[in-house]
């Protein structure tokens, strides 16, 4: 385990990045959801999304394809414009997509390669943490902007489940909308998608079996867990994970080259036969 809470801090944007007029933010990639969004509110600026809770790292959010909703909007992943990956194979590289944020003919960062690889970008943003560890994020951001909220609430699932099951579910099914992304193992890779969320109320008598009930139903409809929740049932459902992921073999290859020797694999990416 890597306690990466103390990488925590806002970086100076370096000099050979191109704004080309893009708002832009280098952060270390420990910081907290809340601690970015108190950094940005500093300089009158806003983050592009946000998930349904603050306290999570941003490395954390980015790694497992975390989201919030609007059908206009990327996930957490879709404002990150650079990153910096201490890879498994040892070396550190700043990664970024081909038309990248760094000008590389101004390049200077010592001990530090830069990839700008559509190929290589897309597969180690959504990537579990299995590819080496993320220090830091350029991301891009916006001005600072207000929301309005708006809430709904529909009895769909509560006679769904007591008609079929005599069991209940303890809080309303939430549904969010996520603009495509580029991101290999993301569930939004090349599609814009629809998440529905079953949050349950913790230690209620038959949350597990709903919780399974309910990952089946989306399974059978052509639905893929969150890489970062609960997703008991996906190891039962293997072949949605090749389905889902087009470009698996090809993350799996960068998966490789970055960490060659399996250092960051875990039981988790080896269950689903991603390391
Ligand atoms: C109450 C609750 C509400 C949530 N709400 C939402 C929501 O609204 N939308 C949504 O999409 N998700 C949501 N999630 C899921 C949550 O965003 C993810 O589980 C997220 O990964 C948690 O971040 P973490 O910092 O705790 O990461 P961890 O759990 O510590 O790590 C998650 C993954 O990221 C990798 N990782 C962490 N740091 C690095 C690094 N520096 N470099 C490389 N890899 C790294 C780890 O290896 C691991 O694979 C929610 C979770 C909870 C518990």
């Amino acid at each position: 385990m890597v306690d990466i809470s103390q990488m925590n801090k806002v970086l100076e944007l370096p000099s050979f990045v191109r704004l080309a007029g893009k708002k832009l933010v280098q952060v270390e990639a420990g910081i907290s959801i809340r601690q970015l969004n108190s950094e940005l509110d500093k300089r009158n600026l806003s983050v592009v999304t946000l998930g349904g809770i603050d306290h999570q790292t941003l490395a954390g959010a980015i790694a497992t394809g975390t989201h919030g909703s609007g059908i206009d909007l990327p996930a957490v992943h879709g404002m990150v414009r650079s990153v910096v990956l201490v890879a498994g194979d040892g070396k550190t590289y700043r990664i970024e997509p081909s038309d990248g944020v760094s000008d590389p003919a101004n390049y200077n960062e010592p001990g530090i390669t830069l990839i700008q690889s559509d190929d290589d970008f897309n597969a180690v943003l959504v990537s579990l943490g299995c590819m080496g560890i993320i220090y830091s994020c350029i991301l891009e951001v916006l001005d600072m902007y207000w929301l309005e909220e708006s809430k709904q609430m529909d009895k769909w699932s509560v006679r769904h489940f007591a008609e079929q099951g005599k069991i209940y579910m303890t809080s309303p099914v939430g549904m969010r909308f996520v603009k495509a992304s580029g991101a290999y193992l993301a569930p939004d890779y090349g599609r814009d998608v629809c998440y529905i969320d079953t949050p349950f109320l913790q230690g209620i008598i038959g949350a597990d079996e709903l919780l399974e009930a309910c990952q089946d139903i989306m399974f059978a409809g052509g639905g893929f867990p969150h890489w970062g929740k609960k997703n008991s049932r996906l190891s039962a459902h293997m072949d949605p994970v090749a389905k889902t992921f087009p470009k698996l073999a090809a993350w799996k290859n960068i998966q490789k080259k970055f960490d060659p020797e399996g250092i960051f694999a875990n039981n988790y990416t080896s269950r689903f036969l991603l390391t």
